[in-house]
């Protein structure tokens, strides 16, 4: 089971594409695949490389991580967490990230008709491939080995060595850190991944600037509304042209630039509408997906358990 729906950029599925993805995340952690599911969701091709345990799995019984109200095993998070990365679109692989370095890259024109984004990237040496990508996110908590090349350039908390990030963002251009490896977190798991998210709206709020200008950045969400919740495609239509030549457009923007600006705001509302039977199916789907990670034992125990009662009834 797999979205379809991202309105977002399409970088490395581009058929001239050198990069092998878009993003690297380095890390499987709340922060790592907290940023990895926001990411994917707005369409850029992510891959998560995790290999070792999580700080996480020291803990007996995650108990303060809301939406788990009687707790819920680390492994088992950790679990859900993975196939929410995967049902967004991302992959997640078990590699061990040995080496990461910054490249020269040479990509084709945006899908918006614009200048390529930049030309650097990082090539990612890990213990099972190499890859190269646009972007990296680093959420891997006490191992910060792979900012050894960057070392001049990256500011460290001077007591723990932390990453001293601002909103997840560190000085190297494309990089970005998250979670309990930077100065910018606390040490419980759904600050982390409230970080991962954080750092991961900066990468795309970077990216969706680059492609266009800032100010298309700073109006980016993902979420998914009512059919009908922007009273209509006509509606919306007028309301956003309204918005964007008031707000949102600036001066010197070449023309079709500002079209596909504006087209790409659209769509990140419009794309998002569902109907009724939509979200009912969703929401089975999403009930089906917890029942999938429980035990078969307790999920058979509960059912009988139900027959019960109703026997009562
Ligand atoms: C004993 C203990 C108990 C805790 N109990 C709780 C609790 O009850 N509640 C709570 O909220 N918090 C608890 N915490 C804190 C919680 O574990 C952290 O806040 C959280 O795990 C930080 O998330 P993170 O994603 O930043 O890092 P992590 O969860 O540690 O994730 C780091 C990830 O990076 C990966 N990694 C590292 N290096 C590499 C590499 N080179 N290549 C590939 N992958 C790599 C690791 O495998 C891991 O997947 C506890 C911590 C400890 C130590």
């Amino acid at each position: 089971m797999a979205r379809t729906d991202t309105v977002g950029p399409t970088g490395a599925d581009s058929p001239d594409s050198t990069l092998d993805h878009d993003v690297l995340v380095v890390g499987g952690g709340a922060a790592g695949l907290s940023a990895a599911t926001f990411l994917a969701r707005y369409g850029l091709d992510t891959l998560v490389l995790a290999r070792g345990k999580s700080a996480i799995q020291q803990c007996a019984v995650l108990e303060n991580f809301l939406g788990f109200p009687v707790g819920i095993t680390p492994d088992r998070f950790l679990e859900l967490g993975q196939t929410q990365v995967e049902y967004e679109g991302g992959t997640v692989r078990e590699e061990t990230v040995e080496r990461v370095e910054r490249v020269d890259i040479e990509e084709p024109p945006t899908e918006t008709g614009g200048e390529p984004l930049g030309s650097s990237g990082f090539e990612i040496e890990s213990d099972d491939g190499d890859y190269r990508v646009r972007y990296v996110l680093a959420a891997t908590a006490y191992d910060g080995e792979m900012f050894e090349p960057f070392i001049e350039e990256i500011e460290t908390d001077e007591v723990f060595g932390m990453v001293d990030s601002e909103n997840g963002r560190t000085p190297v251009d494309g990089l970005y850190a998250a979670g309990w490896m930077t100065t910018e977190t606390v040490h419980q798991a759904i600050v982390s991944a409230g970080h991962g998210a954080h750092a991961a709206l900066s990468l795309i709020r970077d990216d969706i600037a680059a492609r266009y200008w800032p100010a298309v950045a700073d109006h980016y969400v993902d979420w998914v509304v009512h059919d009908g919740r922007y009273g209509g495609d006509e509606a919306w239509d007028d309301h956003t042209r309204e918005w964007f030549e008031n707000e949102i457009l600036v001066d010197d923007v070449d023309s079709g630039l500002a079209d596909a600006a504006l087209e790409h705001l659209k769509s990140e509302f419009l794309d998002r509408q569902i109907g009724t039977d939509e979200r009912t199916r969703r929401d089975r789907d999403g009930q089906r997906a917890l029942l999938e990670t429980m035990d078969d034992d307790v999920v058979s125990e509960y059912a009988a358990s139900l027959g019960t009662n109703d026997d009562r009834n």
